[in-house]
């Protein structure tokens, strides 16, 4: 009984030096600036961080072009952020026409990317939201490349304002303005329903044009294949029978 315990108390010694041990070398790599990160706590947002470690999970990013909208991210996803749509192009290849991540309900598991296989999918190391803040985005459909434009406040507002305007309708000014911040590649890069980027009735509008655009589309496609059934049908009819009087033995 004895002998037990002081093995127990042997035992938790000598956990507890190891794992103080671990603790201690990654103290001293910090302290050292070694591996990216800082032993200094920030005070979020007010300083913000000035480095960021290669391996942080941040948002997502998903390449459309590379996308072929497989869904395999979509069943692996433990809290169901996805919502895509594809269209075949003439040479029934399918490409991506919508894909939403609600970042609202990501837990930056990094299962999806783990799961594409196409690795379109990434997650890149921005993590803020405000779209004020430096590094910020993902407001509005935006390319990689467009990760160091920073929103103002008054940015913001004018794009909320733009965006909804037809394009048509855009001074010159507005619209290099707009191209400058938007990606110009469509707007499946990514959506952010979820976070209130797009109002509610913004989403229902959205929604609205997608369903018009499908039923437009289906109606095509049952019209043409309404019209290729009516030759068809035209073509296999026996040849009318000739007029009486041909046939008739003459008298
Ligand atoms: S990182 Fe995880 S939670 Fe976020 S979308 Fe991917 S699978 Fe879903
Ligand atoms: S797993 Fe990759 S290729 Fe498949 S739908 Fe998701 S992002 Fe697209």
């Amino acid at each position: 009984m004895i002998l037990a315990w002081i093995d127990d108390l042997w035992n938790g010694a000598t956990t507890f030096v190891t794992g103080m041990r671990t603790t201690g070398r990654f103290l001293l790599e910090n302290l050292r600036g070694e591996g990216g990160a800082s032993s200094i706590t920030r005070q979020y947002p007010e300083q913000p961080a000035e480095t960021i470690g290669d391996r942080q999970r941040g948002h997502l990013h998903n390449d459309a072009a590379r996308c072929i909208v497989c869904h395999a991210c979509d069943r692996v996803c433990p809290v169901d952020c996805f919502k895509m749509e594809g269209e075949r192009d003439e040479n029934n290849k399918i490409h991506c026409s919508r894909f939403d991540i609600d970042l609202s309900k990501c837990i930056y598991c990094g299962l999806c990317v783990r799961a594409c296989p196409t690795d379109s999918l990434s997650m890149t190391n921005a993590f803020e939201l405000d779209p004020r803040r430096d590094g910020a985005r993902f407001l509005f459909p935006r390319s990689s490349g467009q990760l160091d434009v920073r929103f103002e406040e008054s940015d913001v507002e004018r794009l909320q304002r733009l965006s909804r305007t037809p394009r048509t309708e855009l001074s010159a000014e507005d619209r290099t303005w707009l191209d400058g911040r938007i990606d110009p590649t469509g707007p499946h890069l990514i959506g952010m329903y979820g976070l209130g980027y797009y109002s509610p009735e913004e989403k229902a509008r959205v929604d609205a044009e997608r369903e018009a655009r499908k039923k437009a589309k289906d109606a095509a496609t049952k019209a043409e294949a309404a019209a290729k059934a009516a030759a068809a049908k035209a073509a296999a009819a026996p040849a009318s029978p000739p007029p009486a009087s041909e046939g008739a033995p003459k008298t």
